[in-house]
């Protein structure tokens, strides 16, 4: 049988190495972690960094196709293990995505197709440009243009001043500062694109955050209106496009206070609001994650269900003001139908931790809303299925 490769051991590598294991496939995981929740399930854990030639080396000889799970995976190693065998996503796809500003010219460049453009910003790589951001910017959030995730490297800025003590204050490196814009809903979209550029999307997923983390995704006819929900499948297909992108990619947009769509980022990979796509779905995300490295057919998703996902943060593992760590209430969860619990074989819970999730499906919205309002409430998720 072949092998498939994956860059990284988190719960994405995870779900992705049970799908293909699902399919037959063996796996091999590369994570620095000896330990990690994706090593720990595969057929081959090569415990190394990253950028390490004999780690690489070792991937490159047991894999037959290589795709990553980790946003911040060197580019280059990409590059270097795409010379003999498929590697999906590309190298250029992944830099792309790792840099907020290559990121936003790329989608100011689909803009001119779609319609639907980034929010107002400017890059700072300099103090010449620091000097010449337009107060228009303002209030705004300073964003690092690398390794930011989960609302990290981002900082509230009101006034020039505080915008020039935010910039000193990441080291000078290269940001972006974004106008802050009146959000009326966030929301994302997950396309599935092939080698020979046919694509497939899930439904436009609506999602909330909670202190920069997603906490609950929602999916079903009722979520957005479905002029906005079409023009984000078809801004979403079109940055995929321009990309040549091969793989799973997920696109975050803005719902704005006056009904515009506007698009934030995206992942080059499967994303946590496409987590319930392993269960409301016929094919889930790291179902296509594994067609699309394994140049396999790819066929539309259909959701059957209408659903809510939970995401399940370390804090739910500490009783209130406690620091002894608790086991939530599963038996009581699982006892409500339509509930699917995940759990990522993490040992340590910690606070902001993602430990798992939980999906919610149900017959129809209002039995899964009510379904989702139950489990939340035995979990002390208080503003969760509002
Ligand atoms: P992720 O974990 O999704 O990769 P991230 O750290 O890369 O997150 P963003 O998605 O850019 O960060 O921003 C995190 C959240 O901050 C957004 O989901 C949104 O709620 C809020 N936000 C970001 N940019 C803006 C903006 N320009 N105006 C208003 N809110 C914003
Ligand atoms: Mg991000
Ligand atoms: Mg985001």
């Amino acid at each position: 049988g072949s092998t498939l490769g994956v860059m990284g051991g988190g719960q994405l590598g995870r779900m992705f190495v049970h799908a293909a294991q699902a399919m037959g496939y063996f796996t091999a995981v590369l994570d620095p972690d000896a330990d990690s929740p994706a090593g720990r399930v595969s057929h081959h854990h090569i415990h190394s960094d990253y950028l390490d030639g004999d780690g690489l080396a070792r991937l490159s000889k047991l894999a037959d196709a290589i795709t990553t799970e980790f946003e911040n995976v060197p580019a280059q190693a990409l590059a270097s293990l795409a010379g003999d065998r498929p590697v999906a996503p590309g190298a250029q796809a992944v830099g792309i995505a790792q840099d907020r500003i290559l990121e936003k010219a790329h989608f100011t460049r689909c803009a001119a197709a779609s319609g639907v453009g980034c929010a107002p910003y400017a890059v700072i790589e300099s103090a010449e440009q620091l000097a010449a951001v337009s107060p228009s910017l303002l209030p705004g959030i300073l964003k690092t243009a690398r390794m930011g995730y989960d609302g990290k490297g981002q900082q509230s800025v009101h006034s020039a001043a505080e915008l020039a003590r935010a910039w000193e204050a990441t080291g000078r490196v290269p940001c972006v500062l974004e106008q802050r814009l009146p959000l009326a809903a966030e929301c994302s979209v997950i396309v599935a694109r092939s080698r020979d550029g046919q694509s497939v999307h899930f439904p436009v997923q609506r999602n909330l955050h909670k202190d920069g983390i997603l906490a609950v995704t929602e999916v079903h006819e009722q979520v957005l209106d479905a002029g906005l929900a079409r023009q984000a499948v078809a801004a979403a297909v079109s940055v995929a496009d321009g990309l040549d992108y091969v793989g799973v990619l997920c696109i975050e947009f803005f719902v704005l206070a006056d009904g515009s769509l506007v698009i934030n980022e995206m992942a080059p990979r499967p994303h946590n609001s496409g987590h319930y796509t392993l269960d409301a779905c016929d094919v889930s995300q790291f179902d296509l994650q594994v067609r699309t490295l394994a140049g396999l057919p790819l066929v539309a998703p259909r959701q059957h269900s209408p659903v809510i996902m939970l995401n399940l943060l370390g804090d739910l593992w500490f009783a209130r003001g406690s620091n002894q760590q608790v086991e939530p209430p599963w038996d009581r969860v699982l006892a409500l139908p339509g509930t699917h619990l995940h759990l990522y074989g993490k040992t340590e819970a910690r606070r902001g931790r993602k430990m798992g999730h939980l999906n919610i499906t149900g017959a129809d919205v209002a039995q899964m809303r009510e379904t989702a309002a139950q489990a939340a409430s035995l979990l002390g998720l208080t503003d969760a299925a509002a």
